[in-house]
């Protein structure tokens, strides 16, 4: 038996993992390359705190394989059939990709390899269900997220594969895990597969059963914040899934993950989704450019709008590459509504900066909020950030936290500092804009496509 190449991509874990198991049990004693490609094409879009996540994931399996991990820098069509070679595999390994870069890659790699007569296995991927599989009856994609979710939970999944036992790892040359970028003042929670298990353990066992009610207070840490495992795969979802019963939150975690799964469905149907509007109608609504409209992003990305909650919300990204998803909706809305600005230019901040940057997600998350997405939010739906400050961090703590200006403003009244007597303490800025009048402004604009 020749030995196997196991492409690592962003299924970073050993545990759960089909297509290692495939790869051990082809190569039986002839052993397994265990190969990341570091592809300049993927590096690119990511900044500093999703390149260190990666690399500290690489570290992490680097140490798991004992130190057999093989990363090597260059496109994936010359680096994997170079390896393959280098070691007279029998066939190339991994989890299938359903992402808009990925498939193609994977063909172009595919095509290279099969030159030498060499199979590109894929099997299992980073969804609980692959995207393109379960569709309306009249065999078209799903536009809308209740079907989905329900033939989503009727079509299932499968149960976590065993971990692979005993592997012989083969020992190759590679260019090294890069050392971490620069972070500056982010600081990132624990990577890899070991600190993805101990999150999801200490969330199942303490918040969990919460989280219906705890998952919409950002001051709270109500959410699993796992989103950063599942985007590398140091954690598959079924493993999430099986320990998960029927009581509400755990009923209410799994419909979130059936919007991840749902978003990359969306995508994998309509590949132009990650740059252009899905709704080409609302998409063509009149956006703002030119240098006030580049200042007032500055201000939206700086966590300067004078609105504490969006401040609050961009200042938290900056800190944690992370923001809750109540407050990424209620920005996502300022930019597009109170600001006027393309989408785009927000999910592309977002994919720079969010340590859990995930196209489908990000992409569509974004389309939700601006409406030109899938069909559940009209544009005419307009979020207040004040009342949304209110409404949902009621106490306050989650604007203090990271608005240090408002640090010393006690309760709900941090939410209107230009009502507190005196304006706004020293340093934050007044509103921006005003938002009632940029409310009708967005709903006029929407007017004009009539
Ligand atoms: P939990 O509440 O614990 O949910 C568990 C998991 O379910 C998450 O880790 C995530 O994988 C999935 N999930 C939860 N909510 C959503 C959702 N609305 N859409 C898709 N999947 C969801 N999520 C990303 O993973 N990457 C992104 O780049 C991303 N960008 C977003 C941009 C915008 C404008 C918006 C509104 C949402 C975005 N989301 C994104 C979705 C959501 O905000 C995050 O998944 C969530 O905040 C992650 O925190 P958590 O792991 O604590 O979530």
């Amino acid at each position: 038996m020749p030995p196997t190449v196991l492409w690592f991509r962003r299924d970073l874990r050993l545990d759960d993992n089909p297509a290692l198991l495939a790869a051990a049990e082809q190569a039986g004693r002839a052993g397994v390359v265990a190969l990341f490609v570091l592809d300049p094409a993927l590096l690119g879009p990511a900044g500093p705190p999703r390149r260190a996540v990666l690399f500290r994931c690489l570290r992490a399996l680097d140490e798991a394989t004992g130190g057999r991990l093989v990363v090597r820098a260059g496109d994936p069509t010359d680096v994997v059939p170079r390896t393959v070679a280098e070691v007279g595999a029998g066939a190339v390994h991994c989890a299938a990709d359903h992402g808009v870069h990925g498939r193609e890659r994977d063909a172009r790699v595919e095509a290279a390899l099969a030159a030498a007569g060499v199979p590109l296995v894929r099997l299992g991927s980073p969804w609980l269900v692959a995207p393109g599989r379960v569709t309306k009856a009249d065999g078209s994609p799903f536009r809308v997220y209740s079907p989905y979710a329900r033939a989503w939970r009727a079509h299932g999944w499968r149960d976590p594969a065993p971990r692979a036992e005993g592997v012989t790892w083969l020992a190759l040359a590679g260019d090294g895990v890069p050392d971490d970028p620069d972070l500056g003042t982010t600081v990132l929670p624990p990577a890899g597969e070991q600190a993805a298990r101990e999150a999801w353990r200490a969330f199942r066992d303490v918040r969990l059963s919460a989280y219906a009610e705890g998952r919409d207070r950002p001051a709270t840490p109500g959410t699993s914040q796992l989103s950063m495992h599942l985007k590398y795969g140091t954690l598959h979802p079924r493993t999430l899934v099986a320990d998960l019963g029927e009581s509400e939150g755990e009923e209410r975690f799994r419909g979130e993950l059936a919007w991840r799964d749902f978003y990359a469905d969306v995508l994998w149907h309509a590949p132009h989704s990650a740059r252009e509007p899905l709704h080409a109608t609302v998409g063509q609504i009149r956006v703002d450019t030119g240098p006030q409209a580049d200042a007032r992003f500055a201000a939206w990305a700086e966590g300067r709008t004078g609105y504490p909650v969006v401040d609050a919300g961009m200042r938290q990204l900056r800190a944690e590459a992370w923001v809750h998803n109540r407050v990424r909706m209620v920005v996502a809305s300022f930019l597009v509504k109170d600001l006027h600005l393309d989408w785009r230019r927000g999910a592309r901040h977002f994919m720079r900066w969010l340590r859990d940057g995930e196209l489908s997600s990000n992409q569509h998350g974004w389309q939700w909020v601006a409406g030109t997405g899938t069909d559940a939010a009209p544009y005419f739906r307009v979020f207040n950030p004040t009342l949304q400050g209110e409404r949902f961090d009621p106490d306050g703590d989650y604007v203090r936290r990271y608005v240090p200006e408002l640090a010393g403003v006690a309760g709900k009244r941090v939410h209107r500092p230009w009502d507190l007597p005196g304006g706004p303490p020293e340093g934050y800025p007044r509103p921006l804009v005003d938002h009632a009048e940029e409310r009708r402004e967005a709903l006029a604009r929407l007017a004009e496509l009539d």
